[in-house]
Protein backbone atom coordinates (compact mmCIF):
# COMPACT_ATOMS: atom_id res chain seq x y z
CA UNK A 1 0.00 0.00 0.00
CA UNK A 2 1.57 3.06 -0.85
CA UNK A 3 2.65 6.23 1.60
CA UNK A 4 -0.09 8.59 -0.46
CA UNK A 5 -3.08 9.07 -1.83
CA UNK A 6 -3.59 8.06 -6.24
CA UNK A 7 -4.77 11.41 -7.18
CA UNK A 8 -2.43 13.90 -8.75
CA UNK A 9 -1.79 17.76 -8.06
CA UNK A 10 -2.15 20.45 -10.35
CA UNK A 11 0.02 22.81 -11.23
CA UNK A 12 -0.75 26.48 -13.12
CA UNK A 13 2.71 28.15 -14.47
CA UNK A 14 2.14 31.33 -16.17
CA UNK A 15 5.04 33.75 -17.47
CA UNK A 16 5.30 36.43 -19.39
CA UNK A 17 7.04 35.08 -23.20
CA UNK A 18 10.25 35.17 -22.81
CA UNK A 19 10.57 34.06 -18.76
CA UNK A 20 12.04 31.01 -19.38
CA UNK A 21 8.71 29.10 -18.04
CA UNK A 22 9.25 26.70 -21.00
CA UNK A 23 12.73 25.09 -20.31
CA UNK A 24 12.06 25.51 -16.36
CA UNK A 25 8.75 22.98 -16.98
CA UNK A 26 10.58 20.86 -19.41
CA UNK A 27 13.48 20.57 -17.20
CA UNK A 28 11.93 20.24 -13.89
CA UNK A 29 9.77 17.14 -15.78
CA UNK A 30 12.66 15.20 -16.25
CA UNK A 31 14.23 15.61 -13.06
CA UNK A 32 11.15 14.42 -11.03
CA UNK A 33 9.01 11.67 -11.84
CA UNK A 34 5.72 11.51 -12.28
CA UNK A 35 4.88 14.94 -13.69
CA UNK A 36 3.97 15.54 -16.70
CA UNK A 37 2.82 18.91 -18.93
CA UNK A 38 -0.46 18.85 -20.52
CA UNK A 39 -0.45 19.80 -23.97
CA UNK A 40 -3.30 22.43 -24.86
CA UNK A 41 -5.13 22.86 -28.12
CA UNK A 42 -4.56 25.71 -30.16
CA UNK A 43 -5.70 27.49 -33.00
CA UNK A 44 -2.20 28.92 -33.63
CA UNK A 45 -0.25 27.56 -36.90
CA UNK A 46 2.74 24.95 -35.67
CA UNK A 47 6.39 27.08 -35.19
CA UNK A 48 9.21 25.59 -37.29
CA UNK A 49 10.28 22.28 -35.00
CA UNK A 50 6.49 22.22 -33.17
CA UNK A 51 5.46 18.96 -33.28
CA UNK A 52 1.60 18.24 -33.33
CA UNK A 53 0.39 16.40 -30.45
CA UNK A 54 3.85 16.85 -28.53
CA UNK A 55 3.91 20.59 -28.02
CA UNK A 56 0.50 21.16 -28.74
CA UNK A 57 -2.90 20.02 -30.70
CA UNK A 58 -3.13 22.06 -33.85
CA UNK A 59 -6.43 23.13 -34.91
CA UNK A 60 -8.70 25.07 -36.74
CA UNK A 61 -11.07 27.53 -34.71
CA UNK A 62 -14.01 26.38 -36.11
CA UNK A 63 -13.27 23.25 -34.18
CA UNK A 64 -11.96 25.03 -31.19
CA UNK A 65 -15.13 26.44 -31.17
CA UNK A 66 -17.37 22.97 -31.07
CA UNK A 67 -14.71 21.78 -28.29
CA UNK A 68 -15.93 24.84 -26.31
CA UNK A 69 -19.64 24.51 -27.01
CA UNK A 70 -19.03 20.67 -26.03
CA UNK A 71 -17.71 21.92 -22.69
CA UNK A 72 -14.11 19.83 -23.42
CA UNK A 73 -11.93 22.34 -22.00
CA UNK A 74 -11.39 23.00 -18.29
CA UNK A 75 -10.09 26.90 -19.19
CA UNK A 76 -10.18 28.54 -22.52
CA UNK A 77 -8.25 32.24 -23.52
CA UNK A 78 -7.28 33.97 -26.66
CA UNK A 79 -4.11 34.99 -26.44
CA UNK A 80 -1.78 37.35 -29.25
CA UNK A 81 -5.05 36.60 -31.74
CA UNK A 82 -4.95 32.82 -30.85
CA UNK A 83 -7.24 30.37 -28.89
CA UNK A 84 -5.44 28.32 -26.74
CA UNK A 85 -7.58 25.69 -24.25
CA UNK A 86 -6.21 23.10 -21.88
CA UNK A 87 -8.53 19.77 -22.41
CA UNK A 88 -10.53 18.12 -19.23
CA UNK A 89 -10.16 14.07 -20.42
CA UNK A 90 -6.21 14.93 -20.70
CA UNK A 91 -5.68 16.44 -17.18
CA UNK A 92 -8.50 14.12 -15.61
CA UNK A 93 -6.56 11.18 -17.04
CA UNK A 94 -3.46 11.83 -15.26
CA UNK A 95 -4.29 13.26 -12.26
CA UNK A 96 -6.74 10.00 -11.96
CA UNK A 97 -3.70 7.81 -12.76
CA UNK A 98 -1.53 9.55 -9.61
CA UNK A 99 0.78 11.84 -12.15
CA UNK A 100 1.27 15.13 -10.87
CA UNK A 101 0.10 17.82 -13.83
CA UNK A 102 1.68 21.55 -15.50
CA UNK A 103 -0.50 23.94 -16.82
CA UNK A 104 1.52 26.30 -19.40
CA UNK A 105 -1.23 28.51 -19.37
CA UNK A 106 -1.69 31.84 -19.84
CA UNK A 107 -2.93 34.26 -17.06
CA UNK A 108 -6.42 34.35 -17.92
CA UNK A 109 -6.42 30.72 -17.71
CA UNK A 110 -4.73 30.86 -14.70
CA UNK A 111 -7.92 33.18 -13.05
CA UNK A 112 -10.36 30.59 -14.26
CA UNK A 113 -8.42 27.76 -13.04
CA UNK A 114 -8.33 29.85 -9.41
CA UNK A 115 -11.69 29.68 -9.44
CA UNK A 116 -12.01 26.03 -9.72
CA UNK A 117 -9.73 26.23 -6.62
CA UNK A 118 -7.99 23.05 -7.56
CA UNK A 119 -4.36 24.37 -8.69
CA UNK A 120 -1.03 25.57 -7.30
CA UNK A 121 -0.44 28.78 -9.03
CA UNK A 122 3.11 29.49 -10.01
CA UNK A 123 4.07 32.75 -11.98
CA UNK A 124 7.59 33.09 -13.84
CA UNK A 125 9.44 36.53 -13.47
CA UNK A 126 12.44 37.53 -15.30
CA UNK A 127 14.72 39.47 -13.76
CA UNK A 128 14.42 42.86 -15.71
CA UNK A 129 12.34 44.49 -18.68
CA UNK A 130 15.66 44.73 -20.13
CA UNK A 131 16.87 40.60 -19.93
CA UNK A 132 12.98 40.03 -21.01
CA UNK A 133 12.94 42.45 -24.10
CA UNK A 134 16.52 40.68 -25.43
CA UNK A 135 15.30 36.67 -24.65
CA UNK A 136 12.32 37.22 -26.61
CA UNK A 137 14.40 38.94 -29.60
CA UNK A 138 16.85 36.17 -30.06
CA UNK A 139 13.51 34.23 -30.70
CA UNK A 140 13.79 34.46 -34.44
CA UNK A 141 10.85 33.08 -35.03
CA UNK A 142 8.91 36.03 -34.20
CA UNK A 143 8.15 38.94 -36.15
CA UNK A 144 9.01 42.56 -34.88
CA UNK A 145 5.28 42.88 -34.78
CA UNK A 146 5.02 39.56 -33.14
CA UNK A 147 7.81 40.98 -30.61
CA UNK A 148 6.63 44.25 -29.73
CA UNK A 149 2.87 42.62 -29.26
CA UNK A 150 4.65 40.23 -26.54
CA UNK A 151 6.51 43.20 -24.84
CA UNK A 152 3.28 44.83 -24.37
CA UNK A 153 1.34 42.12 -23.39
CA UNK A 154 4.13 41.10 -20.75
CA UNK A 155 3.51 44.38 -18.71
CA UNK A 156 -0.34 43.59 -18.60
CA UNK A 157 0.79 39.77 -17.35
CA UNK A 158 3.22 40.87 -15.01
CA UNK A 159 0.76 42.79 -12.92
CA UNK A 160 -0.74 40.01 -12.40
CA UNK A 161 1.43 38.28 -10.63
CA UNK A 162 -0.39 39.35 -6.96
CA UNK A 163 -2.78 36.70 -7.94
CA UNK A 164 -0.66 33.59 -8.01
CA UNK A 165 0.55 31.70 -4.58
CA UNK A 166 3.99 31.42 -5.30
CA UNK A 167 6.72 33.88 -7.74
CA UNK A 168 9.97 32.62 -9.11
CA UNK A 169 12.50 35.17 -10.31
CA UNK A 170 14.46 33.68 -13.23
CA UNK A 171 17.63 35.26 -12.88
CA UNK A 172 20.30 31.80 -12.53
CA UNK A 173 18.56 28.96 -14.08
CA UNK A 174 19.25 26.94 -11.81
CA UNK A 175 17.86 28.58 -8.86
CA UNK A 176 14.63 29.14 -10.67
CA UNK A 177 14.52 25.26 -11.73
CA UNK A 178 15.86 24.70 -7.57
CA UNK A 179 12.87 26.90 -6.43
CA UNK A 180 9.93 24.83 -8.94
CA UNK A 181 11.18 21.97 -7.54
CA UNK A 182 11.15 22.96 -4.24
CA UNK A 183 7.32 24.00 -4.68
CA UNK A 184 6.32 20.83 -6.42
CA UNK A 185 7.98 18.96 -3.53
CA UNK A 186 6.05 20.80 -0.94
CA UNK A 187 2.80 19.98 -2.54
CA UNK A 188 3.37 16.54 -2.61
CA UNK A 189 3.96 16.31 0.89
CA UNK A 190 0.67 17.96 2.04
CA UNK A 191 -0.95 16.18 4.57
CA UNK A 192 -4.23 15.36 2.65
CA UNK A 193 -2.10 13.66 0.29
CA UNK A 194 -1.42 11.05 3.07
CA UNK A 195 -3.32 7.69 2.38
CA UNK A 196 -5.58 7.21 4.84
CA UNK A 197 -5.63 3.61 4.89
CA UNK A 198 -1.74 3.46 5.34
CA UNK A 199 -1.84 5.73 8.33
CA UNK A 200 -4.03 2.94 10.12
CA UNK A 201 -0.81 0.30 9.70
CA UNK A 202 -0.31 2.67 12.63
CA UNK A 203 -3.65 1.46 14.53
CA UNK A 204 -4.97 5.07 14.47
P1 LIG B 1 2.88 30.23 -27.40
O1 LIG B 1 1.99 30.39 -28.58
O2 LIG B 1 4.01 31.20 -27.41
O3 LIG B 1 3.33 28.80 -27.22
O4 LIG B 1 2.01 30.54 -26.11
C1 LIG B 1 1.42 31.79 -25.94
C2 LIG B 1 0.75 31.87 -24.59
O5 LIG B 1 -0.37 30.99 -24.53
C3 LIG B 1 1.65 31.48 -23.42
O6 LIG B 1 1.48 32.45 -22.39
C4 LIG B 1 1.11 30.15 -22.97
O7 LIG B 1 1.29 29.95 -21.58
C5 LIG B 1 -0.36 30.32 -23.29
N1 LIG B 1 -1.06 29.04 -23.39
C6 LIG B 1 -0.62 27.87 -23.91
N2 LIG B 1 -1.55 26.91 -23.78
C7 LIG B 1 -2.60 27.48 -23.15
C8 LIG B 1 -3.87 26.99 -22.70
O8 LIG B 1 -4.23 25.82 -22.86
N3 LIG B 1 -4.69 27.87 -22.09
C9 LIG B 1 -4.34 29.18 -21.88
N4 LIG B 1 -5.20 29.96 -21.23
N5 LIG B 1 -3.15 29.67 -22.27
C10 LIG B 1 -2.30 28.83 -22.91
Amino acid sequence: MTTWNHRGSLFVVSAPSGAGKTTLCQRLASELENIRHSVSYTTRKPRKGEVNDRDYTFIDRDTFMRMVAADDFVEWAEVHGNLYGTSKNRIEEMIVSGVDVMLDIDTQGAAQMRKLRKAVCIFIMPPSMEVLRQRIDTRRSNSPDDIELRLRRATDEIREYKNYDYVIVNDRFEDALAGLNAIVTAERLRTERINPQWVKNFGI
